[in-house]
């Protein structure tokens, strides 16, 4: 933990929306009245009917029912797109910048408007109705913005699969959300590298029972593919046949917007649903508040929209804000380390909103790449995804922002659908390594095990105690499931399966996830997927999967591996299961470390203490804690033995 204190800028108590004073009064009208406060925030976005109801939420158990606006009819669309016409219809709504350097492409308001609807009119075309699912597996090109955006015209259901997802993951997501249609590109380009998208599609579909109706492909390489007759079809020769006229179609409040699948530590994905109007009112605020987004700032988000923070950060909250936000198709360090700045200077970005992995890599390639370019439009940074380590802050505090420009840690979830816990950088002095205090609304809860709030300075587990509007509303298919995952283990409360501590100022420190997920470069994995992918192979026979702490990825997977009797340990093997489960899951759960063990340590009832396993991984041998229930105490020095990558 960091000491240092770091005070609000003088430049930025002049500019923000908020000093602290002001934060704390909103703050405390906000979780005094939630029905006035957001009856009178709702209105923020535009409605077709305004909405009598504003809050209608329980947590109780058995019985979870969230509903915001419940009897208000808009369109997320409408809002992000036609609303702005008249008054900025020739301002850039998103600026594209590819992979390659020398391509970009910036897209007006109307331009966007014309290309939402011409997209819409493609899926109308092909039976896509309110209601219906369609699954986008696009890179980082602007058609997918227009993809989702039309999907929400049209009031269908998109689920966005991050490109990097094998064909497995991606079939699995089509059938639970039994999606018929599928958008997807020839290739996607990332760092230079090919990734074959469109083949992709074809091997997940044919995992899927009865397959699909329609394959949209955009062509983004020009590479090769195959085109099923009857089934798929080239988007720019199915735009060319339609209008760039489609109306919004009006959809209630609590009508699903997207399907986003999380990893899910016991396995089967997670589709998080989100609706239209309270997801839509809190991503717009949180944006402008936690940005201090005002007219005319160029704002950069670098996430992929196959994330949550790609849908809230790049595309809603952002559109619904008529601002000029930045979508970039590559990667950090390509084609040099310097490419997050020069973007900058480029676009000329004056918020820029990355993750500690990023920054990381960055840091680790030293302050040169940085140092050569200008970066004088910068003027907010921000961070998301798992803890940044005070070094890190630090490091993207005093060399990226010149000391001028404060960071927003920003801490949330996939299921929260916005910020939940951040500074507002015109309020809050910053402590680096903490996400400080709860945006308005949000009311944290600090509790112990058996669910006994705690007061002051204290650490436990991170509650949230009520509903707020950007909220998942269930699992998709699974209230059952979602009621179980959240609202069991603290009755009456939203169990955010994070630990924290809250210090004697009141400001939160995430300490991580209090449950077993991994955090590779910022992507999380429930260990339990890996581990199933790896007993998935004919040589494996059990498998348990921790962290360890990894200089650029945050977090490395060590995979302890018990394989079947007979099968000899060997090089060439390892070798093989990394290569398995990229093909199982994708490249972002390849295994760092595999350590063949004979025998892992387990409980009597059978269940393996990963506990022990992490020390191992961490080096901490000295530190295995209570080892006297295992059934075989034996194994752990067998395994200490054998660890991997011993220092
Ligand atoms: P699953 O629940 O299936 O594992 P997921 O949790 O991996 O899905 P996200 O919803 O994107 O995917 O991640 C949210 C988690 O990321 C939080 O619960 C927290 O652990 C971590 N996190 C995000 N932002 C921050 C932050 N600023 N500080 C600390 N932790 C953060
Ligand atoms: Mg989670």
């Amino acid at each position: 933990m960091s000491e240092k204190i770091y005070d609000v800028p003088a430049a930025w108590a002049q500019r923000a929306f908020l000093d602290d004073h002001g934060y704390r009064a909103k703050y405390e009208a906000s979780v005094h009245d939630p029905e006035a406060f957001w009856g009178e925030e709702g209105k923020r976005i535009d409605w077709f009917e305004p909405y009598t109801v504003v809050k209608n939420t329980s947590f109780a158990p058995g019985a979870v029912s969230i509903k915001w606006f419940e009897d208000g009819v808009t369109n997320v669309a409408w809002n992000c797109i036609d609303r702005h016409l008249e008054t900025r219809g020739d301002q850039v709504a998103i600026i594209w910048e590819g992979d390659d350097p020398s391509q970009s492409r910036k897209i007006t308001y109307q331009e966007l408007h014309d290309e939402v609807c011409r997209f819409a009119n493609v899926l109308r075309n092909r039976n896509v109705e309110k209601g219906d699912r369609v699954t986008i597996y696009l890179p980082m090109i602007p058609e997918a913005a227009f993809a989702m955006l039309a999907c929400a015209r049209l009031g269908a259901v998109h689920s966005v699969v991050f490109a990097g997802f094998s064909p497995d993951s991606l079939a699995s997501r089509i059938r639970d959300c039994d999606s018929k249609v599928v958008i997807t590109a020839d290739e996607g380009l990332r760092g230079g590298r090919k990734v074959p998208l469109k083949a992709n599609v074809d091997a997940a579909i044919a995992k899927v029972e009865g397959g699909v109706d329609h394959v949209i492909v955009v062509k983004r390489t020009g590479g090769a593919v195959d085109m099923t007759p009857g089934r798929d079809v080239w988007y720019h020769a199915a735009a060319d046949l339609v209008t760039s006229e489609c109306p919004a179609v009006p959809v209630n409040a609590e009508d699903p917007l997207f399907i986003l699948y999380t990893s899910g530590s016991t396995g089967t994905p997670k589709g998080v649903l989100h609706t239209t109007g309270g997801y839509l009112v809190y991503a717009s605020m949180t944006h402008q508040y936690v940005f201090d987004y005002h007219e005319g700032d160029i704002y950069w988000c670098t996430a992929d929209v196959g994330w949550v923070t790609g849908h809230s950060y790049i595309l809603y909250g952002p559109l619904a804000n008529g601002a000029t936000t930045l979508m970039f198709e590559g990667v950090p360090n390509y084609p040099t380390n310097s490419r997050f700045w020069e973007v900058i200077d480029k676009h000329q970005v004056n918020i820029f909103y990355t993750a500690p992995t990023a920054i990381r890599a960055l840091m680790q390639a030293g302050d040169e790449p940085v140092k050569k370019t200008s970066r004088a439009s910068l003027r907010l940074l921000g961070s998301v995804g798992e803890p940044i380590n005070p070094e890190a802050w630090e490091w993207y505090h005093r060399v990226v922002g010149e000391d001028r420009c404060p960071i927003v840690d920003t801490w949330w979830q996939t299921e929260t659908g916005g910020i939940l816990i951040t500074p507002l950088p015109g309020a809050t002095r910053l402590k680096p390594g903490s996400a400080t205090q709860p945006f308005f609304g949000v009311v944290p809860q600090v509790v112990d095990a058996e669910g006994k709030v705690q007061d002051g300075a204290c650490e436990g587990n991170l509650v949230i105690a009520d509903s707020w509007p950007g909220q998942m509303r269930t699992v998709y298919g699974d209230h059952e499931r979602f009621m179980q995952t959240y609202f069991s283990t603290y009755p009456g409360k939203y169990f955010t399966g994070d630990g924290c501590r809250r210090d004697a100022d009141g400001y939160y420190w995430i300490t991580g996830r209090v449950d077993d997920v991994i955090n590779v470069s910022g992507h999380r994995m429930g260990t339990a997927e890996v581990e199933s992918a790896l007993v998935a192979h004919p040589k494996v026979s059990e498998a348990a999967v921790v962290g360890y702490p990894h200089d650029i990825k945050g977090q490395g997977i060590y995979a302890y591996v018990t394989l079947m009797a007979e099968v000899e340990p060997s090089d060439e093997l390892r070798k093989e299961l990394v290569a398995w489960v990229r093909r199982e899951i994708g490249p972002i759960a390849s295994p760092d470390l595999i350590q063949f063990a004979p025998g892992l340590p387990k409980t009597r009832s059978g269940k393996i203490m990963r506990r022990i396993l992490r020390k191992i991984a961490e080096d901490e041998f000295g530190n295995l804690g209570d080892t006297s229930t295992l059934a075989d105490p034996g194994v752990v020095n067998d395994l200490i033995d054998q660890r991997q990558n011993k220092k």
